[in-house]
């Protein structure tokens, strides 16, 4: 618990009949709940008005820094909702924990670790009619952070507010999981030694979707990032981390060098992984590497992972030059079962043995 007590103002909810249509059909990312989180910081005051409001608009000076210097960060995590009804979170701290890391790349303030979780646990229990029960659907969370002073002087944030929105969304694969074409970015990078790959801010994202397009009209669903040097280690996908299987019961996985960005996803399936009694390297891999492996056998499966489609199976990696294709385009054995190995914990029907379960909303909680 904090110190900081939330004002709650009720909204004025949807309808069932309005939410039920939502949540029949979510997808990803269009949908609101009816509450928001916002908590404002400023130099003399630290963390204040922390409150739970109904979602909307926010106002904003014209001369607010985000809008002109990018000071913006984010988190993505889920609230899942249990066969019992129970609605459960998956590793909040760990967010908390990352927001932090990218907060002091981008000169913003710290927020303590139980302040973001509080936070988390408040809006999903007054939007917990709003946490989906379909398969594979979640409420996703989105804590963002943004300097907010009217200021057009360049300098770290002397004022900031801290948001929570939510919303559910839908089976990121309908009809299965289906293995994505990934492209091998062509000399534009997402981050440079001694940049912001580490950080989880929106200038990453805004850098990746020219990279993105290019990936589009070639065919391809995803974009993969090397090392601006050598354009060869591989860095990561434009909003998640890569792993190859090797035959040898191996994961490789890059190591987390400053460029790319500690995935929480990753984190666990590596657990996973080892628990399963698989070595796990977390090492420089290259491009060549992952080519000459499967052509002599040595890797048999690609996936790549984040909180939003847990985790990917990569049928085929193209450039201009070559094209790697995994033979029958059919999800990885491993990966398929790591999937739903998590997936299982999320949802209940495994045992959470690392505890990186809370527990929100209990089963059934009485009206
Ligand atoms: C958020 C993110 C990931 C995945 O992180 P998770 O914690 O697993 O969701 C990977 N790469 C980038 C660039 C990201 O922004």
């Amino acid at each position: 618990m904090t110190d900081l007590t939330f004002t709650i103002t009720e909204a004025e909810r949807r309808s069932a009949e309005d939410r039920e249509a939502v949540l029949a059909n979510p997808g990803f990312g269009d949908h609101f709940t009816d509450h928001m989180v916002s908590i404002v910081w400023t130099q003399d005051e630290g963390w204040h008005d922390a409150e739970i409001l109904p979602f909307g608009p926010i106002s904003m000076n014209p001369a607010s820094s985000v809008l002109h210097y990018g000071q913006e960060i984010f988190e993505g995590l889920k609230a899942y909702r249990r066969a019992d009804g129970s609605i459960v979170t998956f590793r909040a701290e760990e967010n908390a924990r990352r927001l932090n890391d990218s907060a002091r790349r981008m000169a913003l303030p710290e927020l303590p670790v139980e302040l973001f979780v509080e936070s988390v646990r408040k809006l999903v229990e007054i939007d917990a009619e709003w946490v989906p029960s379909g398969d594979d659907q979640t409420l996703y969370i989105r804590p963002f952070m943004i300097a907010d002073e009217s200021f057009l002087g360049v300098r770290a944030a002397q004022r900031a507010r801290f948001l929570i929105i939510a919303s559910p969304s839908g089976a990121y694969f309908t009809g299965g999981v289906k293995p994505v074409s990934i492209w091998l970015s062509q000399g534009l990078s997402r981050a440079g030694q001694g940049g912001t790959g580490a950080a989880k801010c929106g200038g990453n994202y805004a850098a990746s979707l020219l990279p993105q397009n290019q990936a589009a009209e070639n065919g391809c669903q995803q974009v993969l990032f090397t090392d601006s040097n050598t354009v060869d280690t591989i860095d990561e996908l434009g909003g998640m981390n890569l792993f190859l299987v090797r035959s040898d019961n191996t994961l490789v996985t890059p190591e987390l060098n400053g460029n790319i960005l500690p995935g929480i996803t990753r984190k666990s399936l590596i657990q996973l992984a080892q628990d399963r009694g698989y070595s796990v390297e977390e090492r420089a891999v290259t491009v060549s590497e992952w080519r000459e492996g499967v052509a002599d056998g040595s890797i048999t499966e690609a996936f790549a992972c984040g909180t939003a489609a847990v985790i990917t199976p990569i049928g085929q990696l193209k450039s201009p030059d070559f094209t790697i294709d995994f033979g029958d385009n059919a999800p990885g054995e491993l990966t398929l079962s790591l999937r739903e190995e998590l997936t299982g914990i999320q949802y209940g029907t495994r045992e959470d043995r690392h505890g990186w379960l809370e527990v929100i909303v209990p089963a059934h909680a009485a009206a």
